[in-house]
Formats: C-alpha cells, sequence, structure tokens
C-alpha cells in the first residue's frame, strides 16, 4: 500500500485533467499563435481555461493572465507592483509567506524598496497590530498568503487588504495553497492580484496564473512575442493551460462537498493522533485551517526519522514544505510562531486531498503510533 498525504507539496493529476491535456500533447500539438487553423483553433481552447479559473476565483476571463506557476506568479505580482508609483516603494509582507514572496520580496529590497515584514501570533495568523504597524503611506504593495502551506492556517484577507486600501496600497495574495480548498471570491475579498499554481489543485506542473484586477497596470514580466497581450512573452503551455482550466472547473464544482470530506477524514485523522500518541500536539489547532492540513508535532521524536519509517511503511508526508527538505534547518514558519528549534525538528505536516480515502487514515493511526513510540523509547530528545 502507497499513501500519499503530501498534497500541499503537489498533487496528482486527476484523470479528467489528464484526458483534456493529452490532445494536445499529441495530434493537437500546434503553436496557438500561428495564422492557420492548426493553431488558432487552439486559442480558443486557451480562452476556454481562462474562463473556468475566472469563474473558480469570482474574476472576469481578461483578467487573468496565465504563468509557469506559483513561483512565477508571485515575482510578476510583486515585481511589478512595485514598479508603478515610485512614491509608493514600500513592500509589506508577514514572516509565514512562501519563498516565491520573500526572496522576490528581497530581491526588492536590495534594489531600494523598503521592506517591513509583519509578525504572526503563536498560533499563526497574522498579527494585526503588527502588521497595521508595518503599513504606512509610503507603502505601495502588501503582500499576504490567503493560506499557509505548512500549517494550513487561514488568513482573513479581506480584513488585511480593507488596511492596505486605506493606505492606498495594492494588495497581493498568494492563494496557491488555498485556491480549491477554500472559497474564493476576489471582488468580496478586495484582492487586487492573486496568486494559484495549477499543480496544487489536481492539475499539471509548471502553470499558473496570476489574477490582476481590471484598471492595475503592471509591466510585462516576460519580455519577447505578444502572447498574454504582452504580458507574459513565451509560446503557450496549451496542454498546461487547458489541464488547469479542467481543474479549475472540477474544483469550482466539487469545492464544498470535497473540501467537507477532505475535512472529516482530518478530524479523525488528529483525533486519532491525540488519542494514540501521548504528548502529540496540533500546531494551530484552534485557528481557522484548510480543511486538509495538520501539522503535529510529535514531541522529542525528530521528524526526519518519523518520515523515514513512516516511508517504509509506504506512507509519504513532509517535515514542512518541499521547498526546504534537503536543507538542514527548523521551519521558519513555525519558528515565527515561537515555536523553538527542538519542537519545530519534530512537527510532520499530513496534507490530504480529494482521493484520500478513510481506508488510508485508518492504516496510518495503525502505523504511526508504534513508530512514535519507538522512536520515543530510544531518542535523547524525548521530553
Ligand atoms: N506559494 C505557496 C504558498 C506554495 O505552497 C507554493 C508551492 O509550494 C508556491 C507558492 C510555488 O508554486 P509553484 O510550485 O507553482 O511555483
Amino acid at each position: 500500500m502507497k499513501i500519499y498525504l503530501d498534497n500541499n507539496a503537489t498533487t496528482r493529476i486527476a484523470p479528467e485533467v489528464l484526458d483534456a491535456m493529452l490532445p494536445f500533447l499529441t495530434e493537437r500539438f500546434g503553436n496557438p499563435s500561428s495564422f492557420h487553423s492548426f493553431g488558432s483553433d487552439i486559442m480558443d481552447d486557451i480562452e476556454a481555461a481562462r474562463e473556468k479559473v475566472a469563474a473558480l476565483l469570482g474574476a472576469h476571463a481578461e483578467e487573468i493572465v496565465f504563468t509557469s506557476g506559483g513561483t512565477e506568479s508571485d515575482n510578476m505580482a510583486l515585481i511589478g507592483a512595485a514598479s508603478i508609483n515610485p512614491l509608493k516603494p514600500g513592500l509589506v509582507i508577514s514572516r509565514i509567506e512562501h519563498p516565491a514572496v520573500i526572496a522576490t520580496a528581497e530581491y526588492l529590497k536590495n534594489r531600494g524598496h523598503p521592506l517591513k515584514i509583519s509578525d504572526v501570533n503563536s498560533d499563526g495568523t497574522l498579527n494585526m497590530s503588527s502588521f497595521e504597524s508595518c503599513i504606512s503611506e509610503q507603502t505601495g504593495i502588501v503582500s499576504i498568503m490567503m493560506a499557509n502551506n505548512e500549517t494550513g492556517v487561514i488568513i482573513p484577507v479581506k480584513e488585511v487588504a480593507r488596511s492596505a486600501h486605506e493606505k492606498g496600497a495594492l494588495f497581493h495574495t498568494d492563494a496557491v495553497q488555498a485556491v480549491s480548498k477554500i472559497p474564493v471570491d476576489v471582488r468580496s475579498m478586495g484582492i487586487d492580484m492573486l496568486s494559484i499554481s495549477a499543480h496544487k489543485l489536481h492539475g499539471p506542473k509548471g502553470v499558473g496564473a496570476l489574477f490582476i484586477r481590471k484598471g492595475i497596470e503592471i509591466p510585462p514580466f516576460m519580455l519577447g512575442g505578444h502572447q498574454e497581450k504582452g504580458m507574459r512573452a513565451g509560446t503557450y503551455n496549451a496542454a498546461g493551460i487547458v489541464g488547469l482550466g479542467v481543474a479549475a472547473e472540477l474544483a469550482s464544482r466539487h469545492l464544498l462537498e470535497e473540501n467537507g470530506r477532505t475535512g472529516l477524514l482530518l478530524d479523525k485523522l488528529e483525533s486519532g493522533l491525540l488519542e494514540k500518541c501521548p504528548g502529540a500536539v496540533i500546531a494551530c489547532a484552534d485557528a481557522a485551517r484548510l480543511p486538509n492540513t495538520a501539522t503535529v508535532l510529535f514531541r522529542g521524536v525528530e521528524s526526519e526519522a518519523v518520515m523515514t519509517l513512516l516511508d517504509m511503511e509506504g506512507v509519504c508526508v513532509s517535515s514542512g514544505s518541499a521547498c526546504s527538505t534537503g536543507e538542514n534547518s527548523s521551519s521558519y514558519v513555525l519558528s515565527a510562531m515561537g515555536i523553538d528549534a527542538l519542537d519545530a525538528n519534530t512537527a510532520i505536516r499530513f496534507s490530504l486531498s480529494r482521493y484520500t480515502t478513510g481506508r488510508e487514515i485508518d492504516y496510518v493511526l495503525e502505523v504511526l503510533p508504534p513508530i512514535i513510540e519507538k522512536l520515543r523509547e530510544i531518542s535523547p530528545y524525548a521530553r
């Protein structure tokens, strides 16, 4: 049995998505920008995908720019917005943003854009008084994620957007983990720009989108051809874009029912672990969280050992974001919440998907408690 509970790192492609993509990798291989019908016919499929992505976000199709994924969307939003108004060069982000936002903000800081970083609370939520103290009349762009990839904590971006707008700043949100798991409506949430990535919602890797509210003019990100109205040059990733469209359509259609089901499985996993693994702590237990994400601290037991033994039992989980795998440092997200390095190094992230089954959760609840018990017996860190 192979059980995949690392869906915040990436998800499997939905069969419907794969079926829709295959013709664009085989007989419909034309270049959508070509004059002849072999390619230009494909433009209709790209526009249909744009409609589907827009529908999932409550946006208009012309407000969607296709990109190579969440990282590019974040780069495009921040670098683009930072160049709009020289009188408002400041940027505000939070300590728990994805590296795609943090590294871009640092890049801009090194080019003269004052950067303020808001604290979070011990439960992983945004510290609103710290956030308010970061924004000023100088702030041109605020970028706060909609949901955190490690803890699953949901940030009330509507409130954040309001504060940003009061200071005349644009509001961008990295919604890569939120979209398809919670309802998103760019209009009622007051969002100016929003990033998504297909591979987090059962679409293919290497494709995503940036929502840019009508009326906001940011400069092109990739220079070259005229694709995406000159905003993002480069031959269309037709298969990927069509795949993202179908993934978005499936997410729109099944959002509430699927996430209700996933939420019940997550509850079952969390309560089972609390019952069977004495001393286990669910991070951010009292905060509003995505229905698919739980980070659990098995205090005194190093997460790397747990992951290795779980993998041997066929269960794949993560100790934080996949991006930090290989780096021998504890999670900056947990550290920002005030969790010390010793405890942070015991964190295991479980992230479920629409394909997770009750049987799989039962299996995890059967194999994991003895692993924790065994490791606790031999751990020099056991508390
Ligand atoms: N933002 C968040 C919150 C993420 O979780 C990820 C992926 O892990 C990204 C951005 C980057 O997306 P992509 O892998 O499509 O570049």
